[in-house]
Order: C-alpha cells, then structure tokens, then sequence
C-alpha cells in the first residue's frame, strides 16, 4: 500500500505517519526529515536548500523529486511508502505518478489531515524531538511520561527545527495555501482523496486513519 499524507505543516503528517508505519509496515518518506539529513550532512542539497528552507519557503521541485525518485529505488519500500510533505506541488504530484507507473508502483489514495490555520502557531511553535532518536513531543499536547527525558530511549537532549518559529510558520502557511493546497482538487479528481479531521487528539486522528487504512488492506 502506498499513500500520501496532505495537510499544512505542523498538521499531524509526521506524528502520524511514525505510529502507521510500525503498525501496517509502511515506510515513512519525509521529504522534509531527508532535506534535513541534507543540510546536517553539508552536501551539494543541503548547502543549496538549507536558506530556502530557512526562509519557509519550499526547495526546488527538482531537488525533491531526484531524491524520492532515488529513495524509491532502495528494497524496504517495496513493502510501501507513506508519503509525508511530498509531494507538496502539482508538478511533484505529477513527476510521483509517473516514477510509481516507471516503478511498476501504485499510489493508493492521499488522505487530508485537515487543520485549520488558527491552531498551527501554538502546534508547530511547541514541538520538539528528541536529539538521540527523532521521537517528537510537545510543550502542550505531548510531554514525556518523565519530565526531561525521552520515552522511546531514555535520551535527555532534544532539538527544536531552526524553521519551527513564529515568523516561518506564517511563511510556510503561505507556501501551503499557494503551492500544495491545489493538490486536494488533484487528488480529488482521481477519486482518491480522504479526509481526516486533524483537529482532534493524537490518538483519535490515528484511529480515523487506522479506519482507512484497515477498509483498503
Ligand atoms: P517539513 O519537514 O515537511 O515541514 O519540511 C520542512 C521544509 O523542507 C519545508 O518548509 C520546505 O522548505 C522543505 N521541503 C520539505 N518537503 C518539500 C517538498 N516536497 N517540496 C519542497 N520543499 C520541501
């Protein structure tokens, strides 16, 4: 099964594509976590897309496409892939329909975790991750079970995104609205959108998706 996760940044795709994976055996590609592996590492991508980045606007649908084009190729995706923050443009929509037809692959449905903008300063400006294994929390809606320290591994530092402030938001918000929210009537139009409220809490936004899932496997 392979799908793709919409909705604005600081919706939920991540949080949420990390429990589906462990539970249905998915692979979760985040365009966003490897543009940042990128920019970490200091290669030719990262050097090229960290101010974009930086800047809250999106890095070159060229850029992207090359890398999950790439990331395709590698054996644990044959299992399928949950697609979170890509493709986050129609010409990325389109450039994935024609790798997965080149690949012998089959995109299954896009579902929509839909949050309005107004809750998306308070969500993205409280999140952080744990430095050692990327488990994410929340200032407000997600602290470890002990103050300080990870749940999945006990680690004690964690990491706030350069991009996940009050400044960038409004710019990525910008940039959703504009350049990916078209990707709802796309998806639409072949009959194979979702829809989930992404309002609610962590857990009840994982049993809708849970619901869809389980209706296709
Ligand atoms: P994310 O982790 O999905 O919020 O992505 C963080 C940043 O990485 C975005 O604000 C963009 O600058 C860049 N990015 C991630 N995925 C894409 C994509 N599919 N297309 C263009 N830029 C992307």
């Amino acid at each position: 099964m392979n799908l793709v996760l919409l909705g604005p940044p600081g919706g939920g795709k991540g949080t949420q594509a990390k429990r589906l994976q462990d539970k249905y055996g998915l692979i979760q590609l985040s365009t966003g976590d490897m543009l940042r592996a990128a920019v970490a590492s200091g290669s030719e991508v990262g050097k090229k897309a960290k101010a974009v980045m930086d800047a809250g606007q999106l890095v070159s649908d060229e850029i992207v496409i090359a890398i999950i084009d790439e990331r395709l190729d590698q054996p644990d995706v044959a299992k399928g892939a949950i697609f979170d923050g890509f493709p986050r443009t129609v010409a990325q929509a389109e450039a994935l329909d024609a790798m997965m037809a080149k690949k012998g692959k089959k995109l299954d449905f896009a579902i929509e975790i839909r949050v309005p903008d107004a809750y998306i300063v308070e969500r993205i400006t409280g999140r952080y991750t744990c430095a050692k294994c990327g488990a994410g929390y929340h200032d407000k809606f997600q602290l470890p079970k002990v103050a300080g320290q990870c749940d999945s591994c006990g680690g004690t530092e964690f990491a706030r995104r350069p991009d996940d402030n009050v400044d960038t938001v409004t710019k990525r918000l910008d940039a959703y609205h504009a350049q990916t929210a078209p990707l709802l009537p796309y998806y639409d139009k072949k009959g194979s959108l979702k829809l989930v409220d992404g309002t609610l809490d962590i857990a009840d936004v994982t049993k809708a998706l849970e619901g869809i899932l389980d209706a296709v496997k």
